[in-house]
């Protein structure tokens, strides 16, 4: 599916490409049969467009060099802002000139630095990691400037660009080879596969070097202030405005996942504030059982017959079982967020793993019986015995709690296919409808649970344990007639 997405992708860039090389090919050969002798001599018109485009290499350098410290771009970014960053300098620098060998010079110096730094991002991956990449940026700074300031210091040492109004040899080679760099560098941003910011990123640059690469080499073909001259300025322009906009959107789309983060972050921590309150909550009640248990039997000292003390130290226990439930849960879900789960399967008897848990839970309430009929299990399951002994407790527990007035509680088992299911069934309080999507979502209690202590994080770690094994647990209830959570495990561990 990813694969063909990207393929469809890069088939549509193949023919953008295809069709703006054709377009501006044909554009520039039209305007110099068409209207060979148009001159526009207009100072301020073609300083305004360099300078336009010099400002939008340095915002988008800026923006891709922000983009890289946020690890949202690739290594081969570090060559595209540096490539910006000398191309933004030279040009600038041109759009203040007179038409001369300078002016003609720092265009020229522009596309060739631009085009041939722009061809690195093909070594970027081979670069990727070395220290002395993150100065690369700084590096094309610096020697722009050197060029820059050379060729104002020593304007007799550049190389003669113009001769009787024609483009030298110097000035064509220059360009064209920039341009074949651009060209190159479009071939690389051809959409391979990618995250979905640099996809997007691939894209435009893949236009924007073409456009780069097709002007560098219109460049050829054009004359001082004639027509396809300021052809290739037009295309310059676009391929800046394409990457400039394309930032802008991203830098937004930055924002805006800033603002969502930020957003469930606030949701979550005050989740986590209702649910340390709902967890010391948890903690006082059987704590108050076992020193109210505890005290009575201090007080009836003498006279305590058999049946009190059982029954106290029935209770005493039951709310000992209930606060160990309760952190292991906390433990686990901790552990969980880390990655922290230590998930070890080995050949374990499940139907004595659940007829043991039904046990520990049926002696925790006098007022519940629970049939327990799993003979249908196979002998050995692959499964992690303390991950899934918890998920049972945590079932058990539940059908017990949710179900206060309703003593009867059901395990059954059976094998579909591949799977072996167990259910826990009750007939307790229910589940409402509107409900029940939402029920493995962690801290989520349904509106039946009202005045049922609880915190909402057992079936969502239940679940979480359940799919390592690579089973599910599923739910089916209505309100006020009792809930069934079936346990899928897998016959086969999944390979
Ligand atoms: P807790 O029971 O601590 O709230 P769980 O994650 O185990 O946390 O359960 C989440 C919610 O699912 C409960 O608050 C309750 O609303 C609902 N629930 C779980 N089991 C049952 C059940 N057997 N009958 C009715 N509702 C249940």
């Amino acid at each position: 599916m990813g694969k063909r997405a990207g393929t469809t992708t890069a088939g549509r860039v193949w023919m953008s490409m295809l069709a703006t090389g054709m377009v501006s090919g044909a554009g520039a050969i039209a305007l110099n049969h068409f209207f060979p002798d148009w001159r526009l001599i207009h100072y301020p018109l073609h300083a305004s467009v360099e300078s336009v485009g010099a400002f939008a290499a340095f915002i988008i350098a800026t923006l891709i060099l922000g983009l890289r410290n946020h690890g949202r771009l690739g290594v081969a970014y570090v060559w595209v802002a540096s490539a910006l960053i000398s191309m933004g300098f030279l040009d600038g620098l041109h759009a203040l000139m007179h038409a001369g060998q300078g002016f003609v010079w720092l265009h020229s110096a522009a596309t060739f630095l631009g085009g041939t730094t722009f061809m690195f991002v093909w070594a970027a991956d081979r670069f990727d990691g070395q220290a002395w990449t993150r100065g690369v940026p700084y590096g094309a700074f610096a020697i722009t400037a050197g060029v820059a300031a050379g060729s104002l210091l020593f304007p007799e040492h550049v190389p003669r660009m113009v001769v009787d109004g024609q483009f030298t040899v110097a000035a064509r080679v220059a360009n064209v080879v920039g341009g074949i760099g651009f060209l190159a560098a479009a071939l690389y941003f051809v959409p391979r596969r990618a995250a979905k910011t640099e996809r997007r990123g691939s894209m435009v640059f893949s236009s924007h070097c073409l456009l780069f690469g097709i002007s560098g080499i219109i460049f050829e073909f054009s004359m001082i202030w004639d027509a396809a001259w300021w052809f290739w300025h037009v295309l310059r322009i676009a391929a800046y405005m394409i990457a400039v906009l394309f930032y802008f959107r991203l830098a937004r789309g930055i924002e805006d996942d800033l603002a969502r983060a930020l957003e469930s972050e606030r949701q979550y921590s005050a989740l986590q504030q209702q649910f340390v309150s709902l967890v010391s909550h948890e903690f006082r009640t059987p704590l108050a059982i076992i020193d109210g248990s505890a005290q009575r039997l201090l007080r009836r000292k003498g006279d305590i017959t058999p049946e009190i003390l059982e029954e106290r130290l029935g209770r005493i226990r039951a709310a000992v079982e209930r606060m160990v439930g309760l952190i292991d849960t906390t433990l686990y879900a901790a552990r969980m967020d880390a990655g922290k789960i230590d998930f070890s399967p080995t050949p374990c008897d499940v139907a004595e793993l659940v007829r043991h848990a039904c046990a520990n839970v049926a002696a925790t309430s006098e007022h519940h019986q629970i049939q327990c009929d799993v003979s249908a299990l196979p002998a050995r399951l692959d499964a992690d015995a303390k991950l899934l002994e918890h998920v049972f407790l945590n079932l058990l527990s539940n059908a017990i709690k949710y179900a206060p007035n309703a003593p009867r509680i059901d395990v059954s088992a059976w094998i579909d296919g591949n799977d072996a299911f167990i259910a826990v069934r009750d007939q307790g309080v229910g589940i409402p409808a509107g409900d029940l999507d939402k029920m493995f979502e962690r801290f989520f209690r349904a509106k039946t649970s009202a005045g049922i202590r609880g915190t909402g994080l057992g079936l969502s770690v239940s679940r979480a344990f359940t799919r390592m094994h690579g089973g599910d647990i599923t739910v089916e209830s209505a309100e006020g007639e009792g809930s069934a959570f079936t346990v899928r495990l897998p016959l086969t561990p999944a390979g």
